[in-house]
């Protein structure tokens, strides 16, 4: 019988991954980085001169593009690209009901005076963002939501106040190997999409479309506009983790690693040494050592703010997630304790 799973034979990403594609034993995702290099990035660079110069007729006093930030690494790096390409951007965070670190609120506030730019908080109303989390977390074992109002709502303020760009991160589909090729529309496609196909007269966009993606990268741009880790400001070193820079704003969201490590038997680790492998950061077998000792541990305060900020009490918390665990994936070894039954080699 062959194993349910396998490797990547470059990273350290299985094929549970939802939509992963595998050629030759290497995942889709190493290969669209290895395809890197056969990119005509100046054919897109056109591309995108061409979208700045009709944003700027549109708008030439206001805002022309619309910068969805949590305060991460990687929003510092969008602003700052944006300004440095010739764009006047509007931050726009979407707040969910979670606790934010101090990290998290350090670098958010931040951001308007080092960038010198407006920025817009929109707070969903708690009940409802609560009541679809906790209903969508019970149903599915995961919440969605979050990543519909991420895609959602900065759409109705960039079509409210005439803003014709928006501009978002990475293209997830393609950096993360769900897809064989990539556009300039996938960005417009997937948030369309979300929204129940209604059109869309502002364009959204991926920026990895038009400049090479590089987290560690990003990293070191917002080191440079003062950006703070969860060590610095919370005393914090996350378990299940082996960085303390990506996505460190929201304490309870985090959760959702956790849950997919249950579904699909891999969790952040994998995803960070995946990447770090692909950039060269990380030899295959220091990412292998990683997963083994890290992958998968829940971190007490994630798990303790999702409960909290839930209103689910923290042992249901648990039994909830556990009913989604894929047991094909993993061996019981006592009262709440599994074993991951596959790791790479
Ligand atoms: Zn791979």
């Amino acid at each position: 019988m062959t194993d349910p799973i396998k490797f990547c034979n470059t990273c350290v990403m299985p094929s549970t991954r939802p939509g992963s594609i595998f050629k030759d034993g290497k995942c889709q995702a190493c290969i669209n980085y290895e395809n890197r290099n056969l990119i005509f990035w100046v054919g897109r660079i056109h591309q995108l001169d061409d979208l700045i110069r009709r944003a700027k007729l549109e708008c030439p006093t206001g805002p022309n593009c619309l910068v969805p930030v949590s305060g991460g690494k990687d929003s510092y790096y969008l602003v700052h690209k944006a300004i440095e390409i010739g764009l006047t951007p509007i931050l726009l965070r979407v707040n969910d009901i979670f606790t934010m670190s101090h990290a998290g609120k350090h670098n958010l506030e931040a951001m308007p005076n080092e960038f010198c730019c407006d920025m817009i908080e929109h707070t969903i109303n708690p009940y409802v963002y609560r009541s679809t989390i906790v209903k969508e977390f019970n149903e599915y074992g995961n919440f969605p939501y979050v990543d519909k109002t991420i895609y959602s709502i900065p759409v109705t303020y960039a079509e409210k106040y005439s803003i014709p760009i928006i501009l978002y991160g990475e293209n997830p589909m393609y950096e993360y190997g769900t897809a064989e090729t990539e556009s300039m529309y996938d960005c417009m496609e997937m948030t369309s999409k979300l929204l129940d196909y209604k059109p869309i007269r502002t364009t959204p966009i991926f920026m990895s479309y038009f400049y090479p993606w590089d987290g560690a990268e990003n990293y070191k741009v917002a080191r440079a506009h003062g950006f703070k880790t969860l060590e610095e400001l919370d005393l914090w070193k996350r378990h299940g983790n082996i960085e303390n820079y990506d996505q460190i704003d929201s304490i309870g969201w985090q959760f959702s690693n956790y849950l997919k490590f249950l579904k699909f038997g891999f969790g952040r680790v994998t995803d960070i040494a995946s990447r770090w492998i692909r950039a060269g950061y990380m030899t295959r077998e220091e990412a292998i050592e990683a997963v083994i000792a890290k992958d998968g541990q829940l971190d007490p305060r994630i798990w303790d703010d999702f409960s909290k900020s839930t209103g689910i009490n923290p042992v249901k918390v648990l039994n909830i997630a556990d009913k989604f665990r894929n047991k094909d994936l993993f061996t019981e070894i006592g009262d709440y304790d599994w074993e991951r039954k596959y790791l790479p080699s």
